[in-house]
């Protein structure tokens, strides 16, 4: 995998050629226009990546994942077949990240600690189910399938959270975001399939706004994770949890902006996390060597290169630099973990 510390700091782009992004690398290939293509014309062999001018691919998926053991690959495999759509080999795939990051706590035993602090109390049991895919029954996640039928989605195409977690006192909704916004949009706003009417009309129990109104918001997605959510964690009387997680100077208002229109309580919440709350989660611990490996992978991902070919950190970035907190190139442990402290005080802000 290729971080911000194997990536050179800028690359050459003319009108037809781009170069290799690895440092030291001179190949260059042909420029890609428009949408992304994995076309040999535009693979550097060395380094087994399809390039365009501003971004990369990886020719095998597993080369943007830190965790790939053989139970790793299996589930992972598993869960691809039925994924509606996958670009985990794209540097700059949200999934991939998601599974860096949830894949290792989970690996560790960690997501009962993590899955605690939200709750307040100790839970005892996790069940992690990456985009729909249930490892216990081989298939989607019956309490999801139900819902989907409840509200009127058709289960080959209804609503998938990245992330559920099933733990015996609360049910965790996770929507991750690396350059895409929660803006979403139905395809056609006449149709509420039984958005309205499903669950004993359960949107008037858990929504303030009307319908109309989310849409205008343009939080189609972000309504359909709380409208099924509360109503599977009401089913099995569990609190709920909707996870927005997001870089930190991203969609820094929505929880209010997405707040608005919900009826929260003690039993359900909305909440926006950072991956650079994260970072600090795991990086303030115990410094592991997979703790190691996975702090360093989040502060030196990268989001490719800007039109003036520049690369860009995918945390941690510009902004951060703006508030002047500086990222070492290459960090020692301490430097890290002044960062990771850092980064708790901002949040607190
Ligand atoms: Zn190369």
């Amino acid at each position: 995998m290729y971080s911000f510390k194997e990536l050179k700091n800028q690359i050459e782009i003319t009108e037809t050629t781009v170069e290799c992004p690895v440092k030291n690398c001179d190949t260059k290939v042909e420029r890609q226009k428009k949408e992304f293509k994995r076309d040999e014309r535009f693979l550097c062999i060395k380094h087994s990546i399809y390039i365009s001018p501003s971004t990369y691919e990886y020719v095998n998926y597993q080369d943007n994942l830190l965790w790939k053991d053989y139970d790793d690959i299996q589930l992972l495999e598993s869960i691809l077949k039925s994924k509606r759509e996958s670009r985990i080999s794209r540097e700059r795939s949200e999934d991939a990240l998601t599974w860096n990051v949830f894949r290792y706590l989970d690996k560790k035993n960690e997501l009962v600690e993590w899955c605690s602090g939200f709750v307040k109390k100790r839970v005892s049991y996790t069940n992690i189910i990456y985009w729909s895919y249930c490892k216990n029954t081989n298939g989607t996640y019956p309490l999801l399938k139900e819902a989907r039928a409840e509200f009127g989605e058709a289960n080959s195409r209804g609503s998938e959270p990245d992330l559920i977690i099933e733990t015996d006192k609360a049910l965790f909704f996770i929507e991750s975001k690396l350059m895409a916004s929660n803006k979403t949009n139905p395809s056609n706003p006449n149709v509420t399939k039984k958005y309205l009417t499903g669950g004993s009309e359960w949107f008037s129990k858990v929504f303030k706004s009307p319908y109309s109104e989310i849409i205008c918001n343009s939080k189609y997605e972000l309504m359909r994770f709380w409208l099924l959510g509360t109503w599977m964690a009401s089913k099995t009387k569990k609190e709920f949890f909707l996870v927005n997680l997001v870089p930190i100077f991203m969609e820094e208002e929505i929880e209010a902006n997405f707040g608005k229109h919900i009826i929260q309580n003690e039993q359900r919440k909305f909440y926006r996390l950072t991956w650079e709350n994260m970072f600090s989660y795991i990086d303030l611990k115990y410094r592991t060597d997979d703790e190691k490996l996975l702090s360093d992978y989040l502060l030196n991902k990268t989001i490719g290169y800007n039109s003036n070919g520049k690369l860009s950190r995918a945390l941690f970035n510009q902004s951060f630099t703006d508030k002047k907190i500086v990222i070492p190139d290459t960090s020692t442990p301490e430097e890290e973990e002044e960062l990771g402290r850092l980064v708790k005080e901002l949040l607190k802000k």
